[in-house]
């Protein structure tokens, strides 16, 4: 018998769902898996080396949910394009948090050149900062005011590639931790 707590512990962990051609698209929660799995919308992938599975418990069945799962049948791909620059989309694409000191708290946007020295309201120029880094940044460009960015700012990229970027650096880490 698994008590509630450990059940919402599993539950909430999440499966990586590969494309039919093998692509890693997302990362989906276990309740989804198992609607997939049982309609037969995608199956275990098996990459060779974690094959540990996650065993959910029904009254009635053991669930085994594979870390990695394929669709079998072909995903619709929505259109998307880059999203045009507002406060959402900034903070979304910096995770909430200040490219300057790492704050998440009091978030403002920084124009990284200045709009009145000419900086313009695009991508590559607009980051995530706190109240006090961009008082203490002022009018300023971050090398005038002795800051640095964490990271150089740029437009966000598809959601798919950014995922696929993230899992395969994931699973490198994960390899080389196994070789050491
Ligand atoms: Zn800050």
């Amino acid at each position: 018998m698994i008590n509630s707590a450990t059940k919402s512990t599993k539950l909430s962990q999440s499966v990586a769902v590969f494309s039919k051609n093998y692509l890693p698209m997302n990362q989906i929660n276990i309740r989804r898996a198992i609607i997939l799995l049982v309609t037969g919308k995608a199956e275990p992938l098996d990459l060779g080396d974690d094959t540990k599975a996650i065993s959910i418990h029904s009254p009635t069945m053991v669930f085994l949910i594979p870390q990695h799962i394929r669709l079998t049948v072909n995903h619709k791909e929505r259109t998307w394009r880059i999203p045009t620059v507002n406060r959402r989309e900034i903070l979304r694409r910096d995770k909430h948090t200040c490219q300057y000191c790492g704050n998440t708290k009091h978030l403002t946007i920084d124009h990284v050149i200045p709009t009145s020295k000419g900086g313009q309201q695009v991508w590559d120029n607009v980051v995530t900062a706190c109240e006090r880094c961009n008082n203490q940044k002022s009018d300023r460009s971050p090398q005038q005011a002795g800051m640095t960015l964490r990271i150089k700012p740029k437009a966000p990229i598809h959601p798919i590639v950014a995922f696929a970027g993230q899992f395969w650096r994931e699973h490198k880490i994960q390899r080389e931790g196994i070789n050491n």
